[in-house]
């Protein structure tokens, strides 16, 4: 056993929280195609969005979305710059058609939905509809979300990055005429996904789908048309939608990582497989958490602990800074990078999105365990 946990594996592991780790097979292809893009005699940088080339890439990647994540026709995709964070203004200057006067409701469960309610406090009027929180460690009962009936919308962040705190069920719309507006970043088809049960979903693509650059917005239809007048055009539901998500260059290079990961989710067996592989690299490490008698904590409330981000402290609750050092150090020697704790949360975060392989959660759960026996008192 302590023979085999020498063992240094062949490449690195890479558990950056975002960008992320990008499956292998997808970068080689990548490499192949950079200079050439297939038969075109350019790359894809070079092209020009309008060509038909890219138009085959932007619809490809498209539809692959909509086979993937099953997404009914009522629903239009768009692909948009800025990031994660632009939508957090996207979503407000769309949904609510007057300034400063609207209602909007947001579940703030961590730093994401802290950002994103915070932005959208410059458009309208924010209820938070659940306490406020000094640590985020759990997802208060739905049953007591004090929602503004008024509200244009209901937002929620699915997986908190930073706290290591995810939904492990929707949360449905509370009316018709209130939509559920969902921030899926940190765990985008990374298990199967109602998409009809959204209004509007938004996510970067650098952690599971891509690299930076790059926003999906998964909108349905009838929300669309009506955004406020000083909605930025860039950020304008209604014309990028008209415009098929070209009104100016879109992120090209993007859009294609993006179409060349989705191929290689659909050839993996799709979101089931990714919500198996979530699962079971997930259950390796708290596995390791929950049965080493308090030598790991993780503050997280066990049912809404996150797939993605573990995040935990080594040497009891308030975790021993020597330690957690020297865990870093050991596993950077083992090729394992990325596992800093975010400076907000302090101690370690090991994320486990689509580009990891369920080997290298074991790996690490192993390395785990033996750092425990050598170092427990
Ligand atoms: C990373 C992240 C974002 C921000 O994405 P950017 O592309 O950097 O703007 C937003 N929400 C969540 C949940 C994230 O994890």
């Amino acid at each position: 056993m302590a023979e085999q946990m020498k063992k240094i594996p062949d490449h690195l592991i890479n558990c950056n929280p975002g960008p992320a780790r990008i499956p292998y097979e997808i970068l080689r292809r990548a490499q192949d195609e950079l200079i050439y893009y297939q038969d075109t005699g350019i790359s894809v940088m070079e092209m020009s969005h309008r060509s038909p080339e890219f138009e085959n890439i932007i619809r490809t990647a498209e539809n692959l979305f909509r086979e993937i994540m099953n997404i009914p026709d009522n629903y239009r995709v768009l692909f948009l710059h800025g990031g994660g964070t632009a939508q957090f203004a996207s979503i407000p200057l769309n949904l609510c058609p007057e300034l400063k006067s609207c209602k909007v409701n947001y579940a703030v469960t961590g730093t994401w939905s802290e950002k994103a309610a915070k932005e959208a406090e410059k458009y309208c009027h924010v209820n938070r509809v659940t306490p406020k929180l000094d640590k985020f460690t759990t997802i208060p009962d739905v049953s007591t979300w004090k929602i503004d009936p008024d509200g244009k919308y209901l937002f929620y962040t699915d997986n908190e990055t930073i706290a290591g705190v995810e939904y492990q069920f929707k949360v449905q719309p509370f009316s018709d005429t209130m939509p559920v507006a969902i921030d899926m970043t940190s765990n985008f088809l990374s298990r199967p996904v109602d998409v009809s049960n959204y209004g509007v979903i938004i996510a970067g693509t650098q952690k599971n789908v891509g690299i930076a650059g790059l926003a999906i917005v998964i909108v349905r239809d009838d929300l669309i048309g009506k955004p406020m007048s000083i909605c930025p055009t860039v950020l304008d539901y209604t014309i990028l939608n008209k415009m098929k998500s070209l009104y100016n260059t879109p992120p090209c290079y993007p859009i294609y990582m993006t179409m060349l990961y989705l191929q290689w989710i659909k050839d993996q067996g799709g979101l089931d497989v990714m919500g198996d592989r979530s699962d079971q690299r997930a259950k390796l490490i708290y596995d390791v958490i929950d049965q080493s008698n308090g030598f790991y904590f993780n503050g997280v409330d066990p049912n809404c602990r996150s797939r993605m981000n573990a995040v935990f402290r080594i040497g009891g609750n308030n975790g021993d800074e020597q330690l957690e050092k020297q865990f870093i150090q050991e596993c950077k020697e083992r090729k394992i990078i990325g596992i800093k704790g975010h400076r907000l949360a302090g101690g370690i975060r090991i994320s486990m999105f689509n580009g990891m392989p369920v080997e290298d959660a074991k790996f690490i759960s192993e390395l785990m365990i033996e750092f425990m026996e050598r170092n427990r008192k």
